[in-house]
């Protein structure tokens, strides 16, 4: 698969037995639909995440198109107070997370959730820190 931001080839990735897509040139994370659902491991945490999906047709960010259908991509909110804010395909293929974005999500349910961890050991505790630049 291609990744929707920088048209580099992503690669998969396994974590806590979820495929993901990962591409390396820009950090970004491909989730297939259902994934998410099954990396947030608390019930109540997912469907408090999930049903938070708030999208917006009017957002002037420029739209990603899917990789799988190419169609381009909704943005969508998430978070009660509208925190966060990532891609969905219009026809539900999955959802795309910018750099350090998914972790963001995840840190929204469950704050124990091993996935986080994962995360930190494979790309280091800094993606909390997009915009700091390097010392
Ligand atoms: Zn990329
Ligand atoms: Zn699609």
């Amino acid at each position: 698969m291609v990744c929707p931001v920088c048209k580099e080839q992503m690669i998969i990735l396994e974590l806590h037995e979820v495929e993901i897509d990962y591409c390396p040139a820009c950090s970004g994370i491909w989730l297939d639909a259902g994934e998410l659902e099954l990396l947030l491991e608390d019930q109540g945490e997912r469907e408090k995440i999930v049903s938070s999906f708030h999208l917006d047709p009017e957002h002037p960010e420029k739209p990603y198109r899917c990789p799988i259908c190419r169609k381009k991509m909704d943005k969508v909110y998430v978070g009660e107070k509208k925190e966060l804010l990532i891609d969905k395909c219009p026809d539900n293929d999955g959802l795309w997370f910018d750099e350090g974005e998914l972790k963001d999500v995840l840190n929204l349910g469950d704050k124990d959730n091993k996935v986080v961890e994962l995360l930190n050991d494979l790309f280091g505790a800094n993606l909390n820190n997009q915009n700091g630049g390097n010392k």
